[in-house]
């Protein structure tokens, strides 16, 4: 079971807990974007078998009254293994989500254009019903951004997760904020709809705002769970708001980089505790 400290970030170990999670944020008008716990596997036995994991979630998102979608890390279905493998995996996820929107994360550099390659294949066999997320943070996205501008299907921008090396990615946080807001523009300008902003910051989400008066172009936005909850309740009133949701038995190492990544999180985990 996972102990109550690490449930503020984390759903619960089964699909089920994560439902009932899915449950109580629809309540607030917050959908949710469900994640399996996983990643980097080197044998295709174990990428198979989180494959197959999403297809019975995606059964259960079916069966089910809840809003919830599913993002998928991609050396978790196996890109670790072999480009092919992850592709055959993806497919297999994308062709079992009848209504549900699949993403797919990003994960370092090296992986972007396996990523990539993957998505603007999937996202035209499948009209639109599959996202994948780039990040700010590394110099190719510019160009990635105009190469998906006209691609069906919604992009995630994030600043970027991963310690990237100098030469390829932007490493001071200031110039990471820069070309957030610069991509943002372009996107609203030049996409179609289909913008998912996933950032905590109350500054990108209000440049959001502004380029969303701007040019009418529609948008999500994207946080996870235990992170800003009460804004994510509060944006929900106005706008589309996502929730990512971390469900399943992996769930120690993501709380500790949860935890790693702002130190605070510790505290106003151990104050949600108190608080019951
Ligand atoms: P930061 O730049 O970390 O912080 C800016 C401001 O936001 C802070 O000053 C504060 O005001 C506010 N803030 C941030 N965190 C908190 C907090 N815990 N509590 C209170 N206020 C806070 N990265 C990838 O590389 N690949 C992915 O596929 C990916 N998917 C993601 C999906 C979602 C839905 C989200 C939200 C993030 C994802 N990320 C992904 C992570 C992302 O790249 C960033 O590392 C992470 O979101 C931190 O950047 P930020 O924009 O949220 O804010």
């Amino acid at each position: 079971m996972i102990p109550p400290i690490a449930s503020k970030f984390v759903a619960g170990e089964t699909p089920a807990e994560a439902l009932d999670h899915a449950r109580a944020m629809n309540e607030r008008d917050v959908n949710v974007i469900l994640n399996l716990l996983g990643e980097h596997y080197d044998d295709r036995r174990a990428a198979d078998e989180d494959a197959e994991a999403y297809l019975r979630l995606l059964d259960d998102i079916e069966r089910s009254d809840v809003s919830a979608c599913v993002s998928v890390k991609p050396s978790q279905v196996g890109l670790d293994v072999g480009t092919h493998v992850y592709r055959e995996n993806m497919e297999r996820i994308a062709d079992a989500a009848d209504d549900a929107f699949v993403w797919m994360d990003m994960e370092d550099h090296e992986t972007t254009d396996a990523t990539l390659d993957t998505f603007e294949q999937l996202a035209y066999e499948h009209e639109g019903g599959i996202g994948v997320c780039v990040q700010a943070n590394l110099k190719r996205t510019e160009a990635d951004l105009e190469r998906l501008a006209d691609v069906p299907g919604k992009v995630r921008l994030v600043k970027g997760a991963y310690d990237e090396p100098a030469e390829i990615a932007y490493k001071d946080k200031a110039r990471v904020d820069e070309v957030y807001r610069e991509y943002l523009e372009y996107m609203f300008r030049e996409f179609d709809g289909g913008i998912a902003v996933g950032s905590h910051d109350p500054a990108m989400i209000e440049h959001a705002r502004e380029l969303h008066e701007e040019y009418g172009t529609d948008f999500e936005i994207q946080m996870l769970m235990g992170v800003r909850e009460d804004a994510q309740y509060e944006l929900a009133e106005d706008y589309e708001v996502w929730q990512y949701v971390p469900y399943g038995g992996k769930w120690l190492s993501y709380f500790y980089r949860r935890v790693m990544e702002r130190k605070e999180n510790l505290l106003f985990a151990a104050r949600a505790v108190l608080s019951r």
